[in-house]
């Protein structure tokens, strides 16, 4: 467990999901970090799951990371999780080639950055086609995230899109993304995740793990996690606190 060290659910929640994500218990044992922030994030998680981690160094690096979460409010989760995976991903070093998923060489330059292992666990990469309806011109451009929205597969309306051809800036742009290979993981930001099997574009994924949060009021509530252990979904929580299982991030892996 996560030592508690008050009003800090919404980073503890989203570490018990990455500390049960099994690509990442597998890197770490393979490779040795140096950098300060994947040295306290890896000593945090062998903790945590050997017995009880204590977050007060990693939470420290966060917090002067990222100014907005220095106090003691309740925060996103999911903001928070964005804040992580960015801090883990420029700290953990790159990783070999042969370690790299099928993507496009064109596709894994497209953010520009060192691929390392949050890159290739989480960074999910969808084709989108933006489709002109005044002259029917067609552009395609790849499009990274760490997380998954809910309708992000569904077409969507662009308002002021200038399109390259016909130069008309209008509001009947057609965008449409697929995912480019489907992830083998993806990080859910959705109001109604099943426990079990659900299909997401082409594939079906089981969620292994769920930040869920309850609300007590307009400006303060409580997140905690579920996270699957063997068969069986376990509370991660530092309140005896009985909640609604209500998902707002589920970490699901292809199956
Ligand atoms: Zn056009």
């Amino acid at each position: 467990m996560i030592k508690n060290l008050g009003n800090n659910c919404y980073l503890d929640s989203v570490l018990q999901c990455l500390f049960h994500t099994k690509s990442i218990q597998r890197y770490i044992k393979v490779d040795r970090p140096k950098d300060p922030v994947s040295v306290a994030f890896v000593n945090l998680m062998r903790d945590t799951l050997r017995s009880e981690g204590n977050p007060e160094t990693f939470y420290r690096l966060v917090k002067d990371a990222h100014i907005d979460f220095d106090n003691n409010y309740h925060h996103d989760a999911h903001e928070a999780l964005m804040v992580i995976l960015e801090m883990l991903s420029k700290s953990f070093g790159r990783i070999s080639d042969t370690m790299f998923r099928s993507k496009s060489r064109r596709a894994l330059l497209a953010w520009g950055k060192q691929y390392n292992i949050i890159d290739e666990i989480f960074r999910v990469m969808y084709r989108c086609v933006y489709r002109c309806k005044a002259c029917g011109h067609e552009l395609t451009n790849y499009e990274t995230d760490y997380c998954v929205y809910d309708n992000v597969l569904d077409t969507e309306q662009l308002e002021h899109y200038r399109c390259d051809r016909c130069k008309s800036v209008n509001k009947t742009v057609r965008k449409q993304s697929v995912f480019h290979n489907p992830p083998t993981l993806i990080t859910i930001h959705k109001k109604n995740v099943p426990e079990d099997k659900f299909r997401f574009g082409d594939a079906l994924y089981k969620p292994f793990a769920v930040v869920s949060h309850v609300k007590f009021d307009e400006r303060t509530g409580h997140y905690n996690a579920h996270v699957l252990e063997g068969d069986e979904w376990v509370l991660k929580d530092t309140m005896d606190l009985k909640v609604k299982f209500k998902p707002v991030i589920s970490f699901s892996e292809i199956i």
